[in-house]
């Protein structure tokens, strides 16, 4: 009775938002090469949107191939001395790095959030700390590479090239500089078309930090900037996070030369919920799964497979949490889903949404007032879905889980493994011995139980299958950075 006449106060939130008014953003940004911003001297200024108002934040600067060559002309130039620094010489830098990232954490975590529509919940929480910790992590392992490969000689493999996405833009850069730093390389980073802001800061803090000019370059652009460094001479490696279309088409250009090449690709990870499992907790992880950073993540928990004994009670305690969701403003500490990335993810989205109608699953979005101008899509769930559908198959990258349902383990196992990605996978039960059995039999990089998209500077992500090759984070994290010489 108590609970009863408690919960039925409806509760809501006053207006929390996050002020911006301290953000001193330049009308302009360069590339950065050589250790400074600079003209484009075959590429041109580009603005950057803010996906939640559609306003012009900045203009960015688009790398063309002449600025490839120069940023790998630069890079070359600055190696040696750099590989010849004592190992403990370049740890301070990366400590550096990390600590004037925890300086201007407030200011990464605002521009984050209005150049890329994520809640400023996340990229002040997540985003923002993690990105740091990548710093101290690697920053402790610089004059410990030996160990950490295992080896008693290894050597950074020189220039390398980083082609991050728009999804977790300044902690993907961190996965990739850092490592890349710590074992003696000097990297070149494109950051994604619709989010550099927050690289072009790092850029600043690379400055603030003294690093030496060329051992970090920011080359913002487009894909033709991204191929252009591909093919370039001089590259000793590609580090890419993307897509698996655009990992396919590196791959193939890469084919037969020395450039060394990692891959993170894309996802389709199952979360996997037993009739065991504490289902409230389930459900928060359900939640955490698919809506975090409204479902652009490469291992969200997009196909949600549960124990058929208790599908009926997971769909209706998972709905009525979805329900609560706050949609709106990423800048508001109070909200949980933020703005779609781009017109163009927003659109990838609805095709997919539609296909999953079309092909005669049930769509259940929720009913939430969406501001008029920016890119929004509702939190979504489609039940009735089959496992050719193609909101099964395809990655939406948007907030929209798909449920299926299975009887026995065995059949929980097959249809987890019935992808062709392989990056993640979630086990919800309350047996630690079923747990593991599971994970094992899982064809994917990353495992979580009782729990999902946890990240940590210490253990190892990436994936199997079309979801690439090579490891971030971790002991494992340093290996694709060296070539081990004996
Ligand atoms: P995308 O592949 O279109 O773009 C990623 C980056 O590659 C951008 O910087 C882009 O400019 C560049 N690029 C595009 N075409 C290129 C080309 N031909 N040569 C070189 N560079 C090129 O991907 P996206 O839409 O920006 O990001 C979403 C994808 O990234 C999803 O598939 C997601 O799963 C994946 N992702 C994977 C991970 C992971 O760790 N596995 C993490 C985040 C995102």
């Amino acid at each position: 009775m108590t609970t009863e006449t408690r919960t039925s106060i409806v509760w809501d939130y006053a207006p929390a938002p996050e002020s911006a008014d301290h953000i001193r953003l330049k009308d302009r940004y360069g590339l950065f090469i050589d250790g400074d911003f600079k003209d484009p001297a075959d590429g041109g200024y580009v603005p950057t949107i803010n996906p939640a108002t559609e306003e012009p934040i900045a203009e960015v600067a688009y790398g063309g191939p002449v600025d490839v060559t120069a940023a790998v002309q630069s890079a070359r130039a600055a190696h040696p001395r750099w590989a010849a620094l004592k190992d403990l010489e370049r740890a301070k830098y990366l400590f550096r790095i990390a600590r004037l990232i925890q300086e201007r954490a407030r200011e990464l975590a605002v521009v984050e959030t209005i150049d890329g529509g994520k809640p400023l919940r996340e990229s002040r929480d997540v985003d923002v700390p993690l990105a740091a910790a990548h710093f101290f992590y690697y920053a402790g392992w610089a004059d410990k590479l030996r160990y950490g490969t295992g080896a008693s000689e290894v050597r950074p493999l020189g220039v390398v090239g980083q082609i991050v996405p728009w999804n977790f833009p300044l902690l993907m850069a961190a996965w990739k500089l850092a490592p890349a730093l710590a074992c003696g390389n000097v990297a070149i980073l494109k950051p994604a078309e619709t989010t550099p802001l927050t690289a072009l800061l790092l850029a600043e803090i690379c400055q603030e930090a003294e690093l030496p000019p060329g051992v970090v370059t920011i080359l913002p652009g487009d894909e033709s900037t991204g191929a252009s460094l591909v093919r370039a001479p001089g590259i000793d490696k590609i580090a890419f996070t993307g897509s698996t279309a655009v990992g396919r088409d590196i791959q193939a250009a890469l084919a037969g030369t020395n450039t060394h090449l990692t891959l993170e690709l894309g996802g389709k990870s199952a979360n996997i919920v037993f009739e065991d499992a504490a289902l409230d907790q389930a459900v928060e992880g359900i939640v955490n799964g698919i809506f975090f950073n409204q479902g652009h993540v490469c291992c969200a928990g997009s196909r949600l497979l549960i124990q058929e004994s208790v599908r009926d009670e997971v769909i209706a305690k998972l709905w009525q949490r979805m329900g609560r969701l706050r949609v709106g403003d990423p800048l508001d500490k109070n909200t949980d889903v933020g703005a779609i990335n781009s017109a163009e993810q927003l659109s990838r989205i609805e095709a997919l949404v539609a296909a999953g109608e079309d092909e005669g699953a049930t769509r259940r979005s929720v009913e939430c007032e969406l501001p008029a101008r920016g890119y929004w899509f509702a939190p979504t769930l489609f039940t009735d879905v089959s496992p050719a559908h193609r909101i099964a198959v395809e990655e939406i990258f948007g907030p929209v889980v798909s449920v299926l349902t299975f009887r026995t383990q065995a059949e929980a196992i097959e249809k987890a493994n019935n992808s062709r990605y392989g990056l993640a996978a979630g086990i919800w039960t309350d047996k630690g011995s079923k747990a593991f059995q599971v994970a094992s039999a899982l064809k994917a990089g990353v495992v979580w139980q009782n729990t999902y998209n946890h990240f940590d500077p210490t253990a190892a992500f990436g994936g199997y299958k079309e979801s690439g090759f090579g490891r971030e984070g971790g002991p494992a994290g340093l290996r694709p950075y060296l070539q081990v010489v004996r």
